[in-house]
């Protein structure tokens, strides 16, 4: 089975791979792959509706199945969910991702914050979402190795380090795309 992900963030692409891996004949697709370069104005209001947006999309450019997530941290410090669906805004307004990590631990450091995720998944024309929350704080220093975005400041539940000392395996293992990406996978083996 084919299924094109909508996104250009070739970190989430390469988390779907090592997610879905050899267990399911699935061949996953970039937005490159099928020719897809039109901009997506994500206008929504929550994370739902956004992955909705995305995968709507692309789907009407392709007959193929349709995968898409939108994901972001909510900081308990910084508002009522927010940055969520700004996440990423919310960094290059602040002197890009590695200014604004160094920001928070310093200002909000023991914050609680969580990622969340919603993927959706458009099959002829039936919508599916499935939905991960990775629950954790902000830690008080950078620790740096893997992942990307708020991964070196976010300290997951029960762990003493952040998300990005953790190999793709274990984020996987406990992180809202690798949640919400099971919810998905379990829904895939029933069609
Ligand atoms: P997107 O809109 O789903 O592409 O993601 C929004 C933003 O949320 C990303 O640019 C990151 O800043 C942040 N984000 C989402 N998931 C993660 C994660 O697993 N680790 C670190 N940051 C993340």
């Amino acid at each position: 089975m084919k299924i094109v992900v909508a996104t250009t963030n070739k970190h989430k692409l390469h988390e779907y791979q090592e997610m879905i891996g050899t267990s399911f004949d699935v061949e996953f697709l970039t937005l490159d792959d099928i020719g897809f370069k039109d901009e997506i104005i994500e206008d929504g209001k929550t994370f739902k509706e956004n992955s909705l947006i995305k995968a709507k999309a692309v789907s009407k450019f392709t007959d193929l199945p349709v995968l898409s997530d939108d994901s972001g941290i909510i900081i308990d410090e910084l508002g009522e969910n927010f940055p969520g669906i700004y996440s990423h805004r919310y960094a290059d307004e602040n002197g890009g991702q590695e200014a604004l990590n160094n920001r928070l631990i310093k200002e909000i450091p023991g914050s609680k914050a969580r990622f969340i995720c919603v993927i959706t998944f458009i099959n002829s024309g039936k919508i599916s979402q499935f939905e991960g929350v990775f629950e954790g704080k902000i830690s008080n220093s950078i620790q740096k190795l893997n992942g990307f975005g708020y991964d070196p400041i976010f300290i997951p539940e029960g762990y003493d380090k952040s998300a990005s000392m953790l190999s793709e395996q274990e984020k996987n293992a406990i992180s809202h795309r690798g949640k919400a990406f099971r919810k998905f996978f379990e829904y895939l083996k029933t069609i």
